[in-house]
């Protein structure tokens, strides 16, 4: 794990919609097909025996799942993939990655492994099709090599997925507005900063955070999500990325790991969160604390509360002593309660790194937190 990236998370395109009457979507097979895969084992992991799996095109960034994604191992599943007929590949492209992939000496097990059912379908832009209730529209998007972006209407609302995609080309830009027309979720690419695209990144075949808000507004689509972050990009860029695409769009979110979107009833309002089975070490805690910031409607907030359960990543300790890099030191904290009653919150640090305190004496000494 990269620590400039643990928020947003550093893993490939890969989404899963789960639509209203049951079918089960997933979108790119990018690195984070294998989180989701052994996610579907757990209990309530969700996961269905019949799935249907899209894949825009064929770099790197959106197959490099497939061998890891344990559900295609077992012989109960059912996948129906769906993707573009490459130039490059020619007939059967996808079936041709899934062998190349798995061939000798890329892959320590051969295709005679994959157990699951596979099925392959070519699909190009301008096709329209249904799966049970919901309806699927494909259109070319402006990438190198060809990308299809996908429209996904559910009777709970329209998600469009429209990522590795460069604005510019007046057909394409044109027909991505068709796609994109009124969606309830419009993921989009925002790899680049406007400045990236305007120079460096020029004809790279990713779009900017602003190109998606003018997208979204020109269309009329409710929600944005900022997508494919480069892989270059801290959290921090990706923060300001976001806070500067909340300046000009209401409803903008920044694509995450684990991060979960809800369609409701017509007319309200998306709703996003995080679920917390990330990596992160939670207790429960009594901290006052003042909290400030800005509410749903603009307006600047501060008020006194108690902080409860806690979740923590890792903290800067100052110390006399000169713990051992990579070795384990014990942290009991105090933490007073409600009513002036104490606690004490006892964790495992493992340290990471030791700098020069701020103060004579002190060394300051940074600990991730384990246990
Ligand atoms: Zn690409
Ligand atoms: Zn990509």
């Amino acid at each position: 794990m990269d620590p400039a990236t643990w928020r947003y998370g550093g893993n490939t395109p890969c989404l899963e919609l789960t639509a209203p009457d049951g079918t089960q979507f997933i979108l790119d097979c990018g690195t984070g097909l294998r989180m989701l895969g052994n996610r579907w084992r757990m209990p309530n992991g969700g996961g269905n025996p019949e799935t249907h799996i899209f894949v825009t095109h064929y770099h790197w960034d959106h197959i490099q799942g497939i061998p890891f994604f344990a559900p295609l191992y077992a012989e109960n599943n059912e996948f129906h993939f769906y993707s573009f007929r490459s130039k490059f590949l020619g007939r059967d492209s996808l079936k041709q990655v899934f062998e190349a992939q798995m061939a000798l000496p890329y892959f320590p097990v051969d295709m005679s492994a994959m157990n699951a059912k596979r099925k392959f379908k070519e699909v190009e832009g301008g096709d329209t099709f249904t799966i049970r209730e919901n309806k699927v529209t494909a259109r070319w998007l402006n990438h190198p090599q060809g990308c299809l972006g996908f429209r996904i209407e559910t009777p709970a609302g329209t998600v469009v997925y429209a990522t590795d995609n460069e604005p510019g080309d007046a057909k394409l830009d044109e027909s991505l507005r068709e796609l994109a027309a009124g969606a309830d979720i419009l993921i989009n690419d925002a790899q680049f900063t406007p400045e990236q695209l305007a120079t460096t990144r020029k004809s790279w075949g990713h779009s900017s955070w602003k190109e998606g808000v003018k997208l979204a507004r020109e269309v009329g689509a409710k929600t944005l999500v900022l997508f494919h972050h480069d892989p270059d990009s801290t959290d921090r860029m990706v923060d300001s990325i976001l806070r500067q695409a909340r300046e000009e769009f209401d409803s903008v979110f920044a694509a995450s790991e684990g991060m979960v979107i809800s369609l409701g009833s017509t007319g309200d309002n998306v709703q996003a969160h995080m679920p917390g089975a990330r990596t992160t070490l939670r207790r429960e805690a009594q901290f006052r604390a003042k909290v400030s910031g800005v509410t749903e409607g603009g307006k600047e907030f501060q008020e006194e509360t108690v902080v409860r359960d806690i979740s923590l990543q890792g903290a800067l300790i100052s110390l006399q002593n000169v713990p051992q890099l990579q070795s384990e030191l014990q942290v009991t904290m105090q933490t007073p309660g409600e009513n002036g009653s104490q606690s004490s919150m006892r964790l495992k640090g493992y340290v990471v790194r030791i700098d020069a305190g701020t103060e004579k004496g002190q060394i300051a000494v940074g600990v991730v937190f384990t246990d």
